[in-house]
């Protein structure tokens, strides 16, 4: 069995290119039917690219695969997912998922149509957007705390509003300036991650010269 093997997830991936689950889809196959099981497949120019296991149950359908995260080994995950029916025209139901997504302690719950494997779970549009804020948020807050306990090892205060310290007596040339070159690099990054998070908020002049662009 094959898995859809995630890669790390960020902040350009667009919903669109990740492997989506579409409740519609899975009924009009039947999959939904309690008792049916079976794997679902997604393909790109006719080549698998992930695949699945379902399980349908009463009220729910519960998903069996494999995924790896960047670097790192397979993982057999399962997730349960909910399914719920609600009347539409002519006495008809249509099926949704409800979203089985807990971001910031907080479950979602979301009546949605599709959920995509953006990571490690099938979750919908809403959720994604949630982590992956987090998720460049908590790098930020990474790259701020590296390049401070560095400017600081040097003997300097934190924060880029000071000069890196000159380089303190006894530390190699080249010591210095790989740790030189680190604290620019983190604090960059950081740049980066801030601008971008705030990009809409620039003017067009301020973006192109931020970004080129
Ligand atoms: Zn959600």
């Amino acid at each position: 069995m094959g898995g859809y093997g995630s890669g790390r997830p960020s902040s350009k991936q667009k919903a669109e290119h990740c492997k989506s689950l579409d409740v519609n889809r899975l009924h009009r196959g039947g999959c939904l039917r309690p008792g049916r099981r079976g794997n679902w497949v997604w393909s790109r120019d006719g080549e698998e690219v992930g695949r699945i296991n379902y399980k349908a149950e009463e009220g729910r359908v519960v998903l069996d695969y494999r995924v790896r995260s960047y670097g790192g080994d397979w993982e057999a995950t399962t997730e349960t997912i909910r399914i719920t029916h609600v009347e539409c025209n002519y006495g008809n139901k249509r099926p949704y998922f409800i979203c089985p997504g807990v971001v910031h302690g907080r479950h979602c719950g979301l009546r949605v149509g599709k959920l995509f494997a953006g990571g490690r779970y099938f979750l919908c549009r809403h959720c994604y957007r949630i982590a992956y804020a987090s998720q460049s948020e908590a790098r930020y807050d990474r790259m701020l705390r590296r390049a401070n306990k560095l400017r600081m090892a040097l003997g300097g205060e934190p924060g880029t509003a000071y000069l890196i310290a000159p380089k303190p007596k006894g530390m190699w040339q080249r010591t210095y300036q790989r740790k030189h070159f680190e604290i620019e690099w983190c604090e960059s990054q950081a740049n980066q991650l801030f601008l971008s998070k705030y990009r809409h908020m620039f003017s067009k002049e301020e973006r192109e010269a931020f970004f080129g662009s």
